[in-house]
């Protein structure tokens, strides 16, 4: 609304102005009076208005969550073949573009990802410790984008995060406990711990 001037301020405008309540009851009993027209008026503002009445019905649904998870909660559980069966549907239908974009979201985001899943594993075996898309950085800076191990270049793609102790021999999936390594050094290192590896690598080289 374009602020009024006061030059072009009516009579009515300045009666509005003072009389807020009556005017307010005077509208309340016109919209009572005119409940088609009433709810015509809104349907047209909804319309002029979607981008504002759309938000203002998702911070309604989000202040009121309590009150209407219960009500989405028991609509899924009631549908739930139907929405299982619709969802299938959609993913067979929109197969490529949805594999395109999680190949797009991962390749955008391949190092929190790799974060992500290496915690999850670590939950699942029980690990303690978390570390930081940050602190998984500062680890690959310090050892100069190269795998610990084998001193092959790796970029933020192929690095993986070894833990020096492993996690299945009682190690941490703290940052202390993490270098980065090449994938087939991660692969072939396993179950023994750095020193050990590198008394292996040693053995190998020597034998060749
Ligand atoms: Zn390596």
């Amino acid at each position: 609304m374009l602020p009024v001037k006061k030059k072009t301020t009516t009579p009515q405008q300045r009666w509005a102005r003072k009389n807020r309540d009556k005017l307010a009851a005077a509208c309340r009993r016109w919209r009572a009076r005119h409940p088609e027209k009433q709810k015509a008026a809104t349907y047209n503002w909804r319309q002029r208005n979607l981008k504002r009445w759309n938000a203002y019905q998702r911070s309604w649904r989000h202040k009121n969550r309590h009150r209407t998870n219960p009500i989405l909660r028991a609509f899924r559980a009631a549908n739930k073949n139907t929405l299982y069966a619709k969802r299938r549907d959609y993913r067979r239908r929109n197969l490529e573009q949805l594999r395109a974009a999680a190949r797009k979201y991962y390749r955008a985001n391949c190092e929190r990802k790799r974060v992500e899943h290496d915690i999850a594993i670590a939950r699942r075996k029980l690990a303690s410790g978390a570390y930081t898309v940050a602190e998984w950085r500062l680890v690959l800076r310090k050892w100069k984008y190269k795998c610990a191990y084998c001193r092959r270049r790796l970029t933020k793609k192929t690095a993986t995060a070894d833990h020096i102790i492993p996690l299945s021999r009682g190690g941490t999936n703290w940052i202390d406990n993490i270098v980065p390594a090449c994938l087939p050094c991660n692969q072939r290192k396993n179950f023994l711990s750095k020193a050990e590896f590198l008394t292996r690598l040693r053995k190998l080289r020597n034998y060749q």
